[in-house]
């Protein structure tokens, strides 16, 4: 199926890292909201890329989530274990035009927070069996995040070259969001403010690939009592299928957004689209208030 005449199409993208919890309820949610508000389209792509990381049963419980939730996407759900070809082929185009190289350093050398300096750049080391890092330039990278303004990072002072697959042959997230985000006709991001930083290096790369650009969202996140974002990683609760309907009137009022009735999902939700008002969203990373 092809969107790239649509003016709009999003996404939600989780990776199957562990259950659905209430911070992915809030970036499902608003995605949707914004899609139809927009009359767009919404698809669901889970993000699997990251073989040991995947937890047993997760992809079941966030496919039981879209369903009970009153989800429905506008297209068939698409797993990225499924496209791994499509991620190979593009790191050829980009060996080709040789704006990646072959990188031997290891983590434990490298410090897990330091700026790559670029040791191996010039190396031309073989690719096999080596990490692949694409090259970034001294320069600022901006955007206009519709709801936390301009943001701007220079990579080559922020970060250094970085990894698109991994020494064991996992694809980066980076590489793969993409990648897919093109290859499906995305138009419009709406994530968690986790992911704000993340944002300069995918423009960077799709800008290399020669993609469109997107208009991007991120999303204030819910927090816990002990001041962590909610995650997989840190054992936030799954969310219980069913509660549904009291989940949805839970994340609309931590998005700001005008309460709907008690109903089936589908009809709350139907009944968010039509309330939806993007600018009561708080133009925060983090939401005020604790959640579980
Ligand atoms: N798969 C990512 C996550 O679960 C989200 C990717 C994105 O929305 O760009 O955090």
């Amino acid at each position: 199926m092809s969107h790239r005449h649509t003016a709009y199409v999003g996404r939600f993208a989780p990776s199957p890292t562990g259950p659905l919890h209430f911070g992915s309820l809030i970036t499902a949610i608003a995605s949707y909201c914004d899609a139809k508000t927009h009359q767009g389209k919404w698809l669901i792509r889970i993000e699997d890329t990251d073989i040991p990381r995947i937890y047993p049963g997760s992809e079941t419980h966030i496919l039981a989530c879209i369903d009970a939730f009153g989800f429905q996407p506008d297209g068939e759900i698409l797993f990225q274990r499924d496209r791994l070809d499509l991620y190979e082929n593009v790191l050829e185009q980009l060996k080709a035009q040789n704006l990646v190289y072959a990188c031997q350093c290891t983590r434990k050398i490298l410090g897990s927070n330091a700026i790559y300096s670029g040791t191996c750049r010039n190396l031309n080391l073989p690719f096999q069996n080596q990490a692949i890092r694409v090259k970034v330039k001294d320069q600022l990278i901006c955007f206009d995040d519709r709801l936390q303004g301009i943001q701007c990072s220079n990579l080559a002072h922020d970060l250094g070259d970085f990894v698109l697959k991994r020494r064991d042959g996992i694809i980066n997230y980076q590489l793969a969001v993409v990648v897919d985000d093109y290859v499906q006709g995305m138009t419009h991001v709406v994530r968690g403010a986790d992911l704000l930083d993340n944002t300069q290096r995918q423009i960077w790369l799709g800008d290399l690939l020669g993609y469109p650009r997107l208009h991007y969202l991120h999303l204030p996140l819910a927090m816990n009592a002990q001041g962590q974002k909610l995650s997989k990683q840190n054992m936030a609760a799954a969310l219980d299928l069913s509660k549904a309907s009291q989940y949805i009137q839970q994340a609309l009022a931590a998005l700001h957004q005008p309460a709907v009735d008690l109903d089936t999902p589908d009809r709350m939700l139907k009944q968010a689209v039509a309330q939806w008002q993007l600018n009561h969203i708080p133009r925060q990373t983090r939401l005020a208030g604790t959640y579980l």
